[in-house]
């Protein structure tokens, strides 16, 4: 019985093969799989997978296109709600969003939203992108700072609206942690910089190289004629766990380990001259799809024993499960239940072990998750050459520091409405990481179509008084 059918697997390169390159993991679905799957949807009359989408896609309907074989249209219809469809279908949880409610779900697979997504953007792109009729613009400027997934949602329903938008991205390149920090393996950056370009052929503007609160205030951005501002500039600085060593040569924030080996190209040395330090054994600390891709990379660029340190058990792991289960078949070895005490050196500056402390999960803490607790006396050390700590960022507070009356909480995030987005400054909005710490590429685009609605609101209103 169809109701019963198991979810249509995707190709995968071979784990010995694929640890070894950069070329993206997951394949996609071909034309045939991509209808196999789609056939499974029930095309249910009060669909309960679109709650679980924060950009509300209409599911039901551009899977029911698939079915028909149209899939042009049927990208066409995602893009209504999705500016950036072969990001997400890559890389969104879909397991806790859509896939999460899909009535299929209750008795076996649910359908595989993300990966039909993915292939109807796919799709689009091989054979043309299919622009939106040109919008006739009605006269407010509006700034968007940060390239990331935020800004680029905001920037695009404003402009699709008729508003003229200009991005100012610090980076040389937009695109943000989809550039810098999630590796080519799982996110190929030709097709972030394809959704980027859908986005500048709408008729935003993208400032490279333009880092608010050094080039420009936001006061001085309403100065040169912007009406209204979006701050979407994520969460940037990495977070530290402050033990006794962590200087020690030889130990990377994720962050920089990241930035050199994707933004930077450091996999494709000599070609790119970015040096990167990793030796034969190498221990991430932290359980998310950070420490995920970090234990990845450090396979690829050369590693042959790579240790995941996490507190907590594996059903605490923060990470897609998909994205452990890859790190598992790839030969990562998890040790879970503990947790590093101090850093040791080799007496010439650089990290040679890890003390580390093996734990339990005691009661439940404020997150509702076991909290983890040492267990007395039971300290060893692992032999390493290099450290990678994805413990978790916060926002670069740059723009907060030089922004009279603009409110934060104590970790540094943006205060904001939670309906409209709006900061504690008037025509200022902000969304994504730099609101909501660390969070998912799905959550920032949500936010950041709420903060253009709101923003068109406020435009609206205000031309109204004139
Ligand atoms: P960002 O993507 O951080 O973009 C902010 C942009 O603002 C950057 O380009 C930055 O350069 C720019 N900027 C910062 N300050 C300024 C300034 N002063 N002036 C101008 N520009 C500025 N999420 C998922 O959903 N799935 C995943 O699999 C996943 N994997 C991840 C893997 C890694 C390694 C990391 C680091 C994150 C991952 N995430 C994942 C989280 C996700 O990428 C973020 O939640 C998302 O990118 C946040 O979007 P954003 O637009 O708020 O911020």
């Amino acid at each position: 019985m169809a109701f019963n059918k198991p979810a249509t697997e995707m190709p995968k390169q071979f784990p010995e093969e694929r640890k070894k390159n950069f070329d993206e993991v997951a394949k996609g679905y071909t034309k045939e799989l991509a209808l196999e799957e789609a056939a499974r949807c029930l095309s249910c009359k009060n669909p309960q997978c679109v709650k679980g989408c924060p950009v509300n896609i209409d599911i039901p309907s551009f899977i029911s296109l698939v079915k028909e074989e149209k899939f042009k249209e049927a990208a066409k219809r995602v893009k209504e709600f999705n500016a950036l469809p072969a990001i997400c279908g890559r890389v969104c949880p879909q397991e806790n969003q859509c896939q999460k409610f899909c009535i299929l779900g209750i008795r076996g697979d649910p359908i595989e939203i993300g990966r039909l997504e993915r292939f109807v953007a796919d799709y689009e792109r091989d054979v043309g992108v299919e622009m939106p009729d040109a919008v006739k613009d009605i006269g407010h400027k509006v700034a968007v700072i940060g390239a990331g997934p935020a800004g680029l949602t905001t920037a695009a329903e404003l402009r699709k609206i008729g508003h003229e938008v200009e991005i100012f991205e610090a980076l040389h390149v937009p695109g943000g942690v989809l550039m810098y920090g999630i590796p080519e393996f799982r996110l190929p950056k030709a097709i972030v910089q394809s959704e980027v370009n859908y986005v500048k052929k709408l008729g935003v503007k993208i400032h490279l190289d333009s880092m608010v609160g050094k080039l420009y205030t936001i006061e001085e951005l309403f100065d040169n004629g912007f009406e209204a501002v979006f701050i979407g500039s994520g969460a940037g600085l990495p977070n530290f766990l402050n033990l006794p060593g962590e200087n020690l040569n030889g130990i990377y924030s994720a962050n920089e380990f990241l930035i050199r080996t994707n933004l930077m190209k450091a996999y494709r040395f000599p070609e790119y001259d970015t040096p990167i330090n990793i030796g034969k054994k190498v221990a991430v600390i932290g359980g998310g799809n950070v420490a995920m891709d970090s234990a990845r990379c450090s396979l690829r660029l050369g590693a042959n024993e790579v240790y995941i340190i996490y507190r907590r058990g594996r059903n605490e792991l923060p990470a897609r499960h998909e994205e452990v289960e890859n790190a598992e078949e790839e030969g990562v070895i998890f040790t879970l239940l503990n947790n590093p005490v101090r850093f040791i050196g080799d007496g010439r500056g650089n990290v040679k072990e890890i003390e580390l402390v093996r734990m339990e999960l005691g009661e439940p803490d404020d997150s509702g998750r076991r909290r983890p607790v040492p267990v007395p006396k039971s300290e060893w050390r692992l032999p390493v050459d290099n450290v990678i700590i994805a413990i978790g960022q916060s926002p670069n507070p740059i723009i907060q520091q030089t922004t009279n009356g603009l409110e934060t909480t104590r970790w540094g995030t943006i205060i904001t409405d939670e309906a409209t987005m709006q900061t504690t400054l008037e025509a200022v909005y902000a969304g994504g990481d730099v609101v909501s710490g660390a969070a998912t590429v799905i959550s920032a685009m949500g936010a950041g179509k709420i903060a253009a609605q709101s923003i068109n609101e406020y435009l609206k209103n205000k031309k109204l008084k004139y």
